[in-house]
């Protein structure tokens, strides 16, 4: 939907908008017949990578020469802003192609780049990074699992939750620490291959509150062994910087779903609320409904406007991590509390699934959460008072 009439995301030109319409029809023809089905079973089909992948939607930010689409964050945006669009909450590719791919490019070398990159881009191999730990989420430094160097081999030990694609991932990035007494500087990521990594397992597929098509596991490392070479880059004690580097990229990835969940509530609503009377009135026709309305409309306006200028200057190379913490703190706010106001335009409707909003307020919660939680932003934010 479009906000405003007459206001466009600057970073949208031409061939974006050609994207735009191209992976709408793949989501519409593809994914959406079968959204009811995989929220039912916990996970997307294994498939739907492949496809995704013969479509040109995984890696679309990765370079040509890896098998990507060679284009830039703005691609990585439209796809995800047609997913949410779509209703797919379940299909992790802001994390395998937003996330995992772009550490295996920025950090990896040339022959990781090689080895992985082709793959994920046609979905034969499906990404998850494992930071959070049962013990540890915020505070990374925390991190238990370790990654001990043995001859040629790392030997990992330890265990992962709510690992985002668990179920299906293939190729993990292991946040773990080569040197337990270092620190940050003693912290790695170790690239495991779980098809040829004994001694890893998957746990239980995470029963959630909302995004229920998207599998949420437990992962365990028990003396599982990685030859040296599946450490990401060439230096040990480097995962800090690397996680560090990328978070902006991340943080507005979530910002971006949020402009959209937002943007989605209110077309629901405002088509909701002109069909449905009371009193012998359409629901709109009641001035608080036009008040509450115009609020929410005008702060998902501020939400895309701010989000887009963010986006300008990522694909400038210049969103600074306190910039990108903002953007996600305040636009997942304001996700919650517009589709909270949105929500109760419906009456006792907006409590059924069947419902596109009930599924909005159920899929928001965790964005408040995940990706560093929104204390964790205001945290970084106050940084710089
Ligand atoms: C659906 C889902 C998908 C996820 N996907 C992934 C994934 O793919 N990979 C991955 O690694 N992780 C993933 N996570 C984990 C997520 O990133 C963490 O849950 C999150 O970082 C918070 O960590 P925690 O749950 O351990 O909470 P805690 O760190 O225990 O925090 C608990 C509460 O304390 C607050 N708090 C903590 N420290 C401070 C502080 N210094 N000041 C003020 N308040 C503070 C927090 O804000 C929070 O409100 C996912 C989680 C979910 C639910």
């Amino acid at each position: 939907m479009s906000l405003n009439a007459g206001y466009k995301s600057p970073w949208l030109n031409e061939e974006l908008e050609i994207l735009q319409g191209a992976v709408a029809k793949f989501y519409e023809r593809e994914f959406q017949p079968h959204v009811e089905r995989w929220e039912d079973q916990g996970c997307v089909d294994r498939d739907a990578w492949l496809k995704a992948g013969e479509a040109g939607i995984l890696c679309a930010s990765i370079k040509e020469e890896y098998g990507g689409g060679g284009g830039n964050f703005a691609h990585e945006m439209v796809i995800a802003e047609e997913q949410g669009r779509a209703g797919i909450s379940g299909f992790g590719n802001s994390v395998h192609s937003g996330i995992v791919a772009h550490y295996v490019q920025s950090y990896g070398t040339e022959e990781q780049k090689k080895k992985w990159l082709p793959k994920m881009a046609s979905g034969e191999i499906v990404g998850a990074i494992a930071m959070t730990e049962p013990g540890t989420g915020s505070d990374l430094q925390g991190v238990k699992t370790t990654a001990k160097k043995v001859g040629n081999q790392y030997v990992v030990n330890g265990q992962k939750t709510f690992i985002t694609n668990g179920q299906q991932a293939n190729l993990i990035c292991v946040v773990a620490k080569t040197d337990p007494a270092g620190g940050a500087k003693g912290t790695s990521l170790i690239m495991v291959e779980t098809d040829e990594a004994e001694g890893f397992r998957r746990g239980r597929n995470l029963k959630k509150m909302g995004q229920k098509a998207q599998d949420t596991s437990e992962l365990f490392f028990d003396e599982v062994k990685v030859p040296t070479s599946n450490l990401l880059g060439t230096e040990e004690g480097k995962g800090f910087f690397q996680l560090m580097q990328q978070l902006p990229q991340e943080r507005l990835i979530i910002a971006v779903n949020a402009c959209v969940a937002m943007e989605m509530a209110l077309k629901y609503t405002t088509d909701y609320v002109k069909e449905r009377t009371a009193f012998g009135q359409r629901i709109l026709d009641f001035q608080n409904t036009q008040f509450k309305l115009a609020e929410c409309k005008t702060e998902a306006t501020i939400a895309r406007v701010f989000v887009d200028d963010c986006a300008v200057k990522l694909l400038d190379g210049k969103l600074d991590a306190t910039t990108a913490a903002m953007a996600k703190w305040w636009t997942t706010q304001k996700e919650n509390e517009i589709i909270d106001t949105c929500l109760q335009f419906f009456g006792g409707y907006g409590y059924m699934m069947e419902y596109p909003i009930a599924k909005l307020y159920t899929n928001a919660r965790i964005q408040k959460i995940y990706g560093g939680t929104n204390e964790i932003m205001k945290m970084l934010v106050a940084r710089t008072l």
